[in-house]
């Protein structure tokens, strides 16, 4: 026996026999441990039609010392059947993204505590260190240091597509100065995130173009640096609706409102050079880190979110999509994403009908399958996004908590 919580540090050795099997359909086994206890188990799944099913979990125990410690059995079997519900809603998250179960798809055991968080804390260092990659002749993805940038210069033209934050921004200033050239004509805020936004006031002579929404928004979360910077908030000549298409030199640039995804203002950006699509598309797409839900009043919409990846996905499967954070990435890596969300999203709801409350649903929902890095980024007070913090966000999205 496993312990309840990994600070419990109790193994209970025990000898289980099986005693009923109905193949796909029940299992029943007698657990016999320490003297004066015995318990009986059955799970049963049936097939709901349509997608679902039911899950079912029997439990009798009885002997004196059950009865002794029945306050903590009690609770053990609420909490193995929480932890067999939530399993079962990653093996179906498994199962529509691979098609199967099995060694090669389902995750290894996971690890110990300390290892998995040395693991994830190592995997984050990419966020901090800036990367610079050539895509194309005249196209740069400048990842890293806040928001990962999209360059394009056509010309003697450049496009910015999020301009990061200090001291990244002065940093990807002066490297678009000393290897790309040309002038800044146009800077686009993919949303209004303060470490993509930020770099805006360095642009001066460039339309700073974001979602209609975006100047409220910054007024409303980071309004101690925008009143200082007022010049690079984006104007209202240069506020965009439903779409807008510009011109960078020669090239023609379209820029797409995403509905409400990772904000209620966030855009995304299409060019088509060389036969190739390039999509930069804010923080809808976080790729390999836990990504940043924005439970404020011009935050996140999970659906929305993942409504938005799989669109693009199917309607360009062939691009070359630059994420808000992560490495440069295809199609499949955006479903893989929307998968992600769903699987949280789902997860959440499905423990809060368990009747878990925040913390009990932060406890039950384990996100270690999705071998995810921190992400340290300075977010509204968050030191770093996690397992914990996604769980939590998404619960009070759901239960209307936005603050
Ligand atoms: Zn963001």
């Amino acid at each position: 026996f496993e312990p309840l919580r990994w600070w419990y540090f109790y193994k209970l050795p025990g000898v289980g026999t099986l005693v009923e099997v109905e193949p796909n359909r029940k299992v029943t086994w007698e657990i016999t441990m320490l003297p004066g206890f015995y318990a009986r188990h059955t799970y049963s799944i049936e097939d709901l039609g349509n997608g679902r099913s039911r899950f079912g979990s029997w439990e009798q125990a009885m002997g004196p010392t059950f009865r002794l410690l029945k306050f903590f059995w009690v609770a053990h079997f609420v909490f193995v059947k929480n932890r067999s519900l939530q399993g079962a809603r990653l093996l179906e998250s498994i199962y529509k993204r691979t098609g199967k179960l099995d060694h090669t798809t389902l995750p290894p055991r996971r690890g110990l505590l300390l290892l998995r968080h040395l693991r994830e804390l190592f995997g984050s260092g990419d966020i901090l260190g800036v990367q610079h990659r050539q895509l194309a002749p005249g196209v740069w993805a400048v990842l890293g240091g806040g928001g990962n940038s999209l360059v394009i210069k056509s010309g003697d033209e450049v496009l910015v597509v999020d301009p990061k934050m200090w001291p990244y921004d002065r940093q990807l200033k002066n490297w678009i100065a000393r290897q790309v050239g040309g002038r800044v004509t146009a800077v686009i805020d993919t949303h209004y995130h303060f470490d993509h936004t930020r770099g805006n006031r360095l642009y001066p002579e460039a339309a700073i173009i974001a979602h209609r929404s975006v100047p409220a928004a910054m007024q409303a979360r980071d309004a101690d640096y925008w009143d200082r910077h007022p010049a690079a908030i984006p104007g209202a000549d240069n506020l965009v609706d439903e779409s807008l298409t510009i011109r960078v030199g020669d090239q023609e640039i379209t820029i797409h409102h995403a509905q409400q995804a990772h904000t209620t203002g966030d855009l995304w950006v299409h060019a088509r050079i060389a036969d190739r699509d390039f999509i930069a598309t804010g923080d809808f797409a976080t790729i390999d880190h836990y990504p940043f839900f924005d439970i404020g009043e011009h935050g996140a919409n999970p659906q929305g979110w993942i409504a938005m990846l799989r669109e693009l996905a199917a309607t360009y499967p062939d691009a070359t999509f630059i994420p808000g954070h992560g490495p440069v990435v295809t199609a499949a890596d955006l479903l893989n994403h929307a998968h992600y969300v769903e699987f949280l999203d789902k997860s959440v709801a499905g423990s809060r009908a368990d009747g878990l409350d925040e913390g009990g649903t932060a406890r039950n929902v384990d996100l270690w399958a999705w071998k995810l890095s921190l992400a340290p980024i300075f977010h509204y007070g968050l030191w770093f996004l996690s397992n914990n913090t996604n769980v939590r966000s998404i619960f009070r999205l759901q239960t209307g908590r936005r603050s």
